[in-house]
């Protein structure tokens, strides 16, 4: 089956079964094993081209989702092995079981936290990320504690927030990201995966300034990678901009 053999982590080739997607699109088949890197390390940097249709959403989340799924499950299997450890220790010594450190409440306001995304989609306008931060959530259905946060004005603010702080995956544009950020609700310096999605429009919008500044704040990123109808000589500027030395394109 197709997306199996793509190499993905099998909560998303489920989610991608459960919407219905039975082969890989083109730009799919041909982006995604490149975006995956080797071994959870040694990611390229890519500039694909693609329109509207084409599947290109998917083809920046999954491998990007893939990524976050095997860090997650590495991440808990420490922490368990960690407890187990403790646990170990306490009956050595003949004391109870330690008891887990318990969730805070990200609703309330003194056990606030900055969001601390592993991954940055921007989005040229808030439809766009709404439709992007959608097809996000349908694809992490079965990613338990994955989370997705859209970041767009007009939400209501605390429940924007609150749900920003566990968010792994922010979906953004570009000034609502960066209003965020100088107000520290959002820390960027753990992004390690940054797409630009439709980048022609980006530059249309006039978002050249506010992808430069975020550039810079996600410059400890592993990959980035650029979406864009086009290769205009604009967009391979920026491209060189945002891209390190490793690029490849996708056609
Ligand atoms: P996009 O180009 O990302 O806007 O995707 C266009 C449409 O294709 C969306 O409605 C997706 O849900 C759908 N889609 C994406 N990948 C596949 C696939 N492999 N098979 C069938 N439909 C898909």
């Amino acid at each position: 089956e197709g997306f199996v053999r793509l190499g993905l982590a099998p909560e998303l080739v489920q989610a991608v079964r459960d919407l219905g997607y039975t082969q890989p699109t083109a730009v799919q088949e041909k982006a995604i094993p490149m975006a995956m890197g080797v071994e959870g390390e040694n990611f390229i940097d890519l500039m694909v081209s693609s329109q509207t249709g084409s599947g290109k959403t998917a083809a920046f989340l999954l491998p990007v989702l893939h990524t976050l799924v095997r860090q997650q499950a590495e991440q808990q299997a420490n922490e368990r092995a960690e407890y187990e450890r403790l646990c170990a220790e306490a009956a050595a010594r003949g004391e109870a079981a330690p008891k887990r450190a318990r969730r805070k409440d990200p609703t309330n306001p003194r056990h606030f936290k900055a969001a601390v995304p592993g991954a940055l989609i921007l989005c040229p306008t808030r439809e766009l990320a709404q439709q992007v931060a959608h097809d996000a959530i349908d694809l992490v259905r079965h990613c338990k504690g994955l989370r997705v946060a859209n970041v767009v004005g007009g939400m209501p603010y605390q429940l924007q927030i609150a749900k920003l702080q566990n968010a792994n995956l922010v979906v953004a544009t570009p000034g609502r990201l960066l209003d965020l950020q100088r107000s520290m609700q959002i820390k960027l310096d753990q992004v390690q995966f940054l797409v630009v999605d439709e980048a022609d429009r980006m530059l249309d919008l006039g978002f050249s300034d506010d992808l430069a500044e975020i550039n810079q704040l996600t410059a400890q990123r592993k990959q980035t990678m650029m979406f864009s109808a086009t290769f205009a000589p604009r967009i391979q500027q920026l491209a060189m901009r945002v891209m390190h030395d490793n690029g490849s394109a996708v056609q």
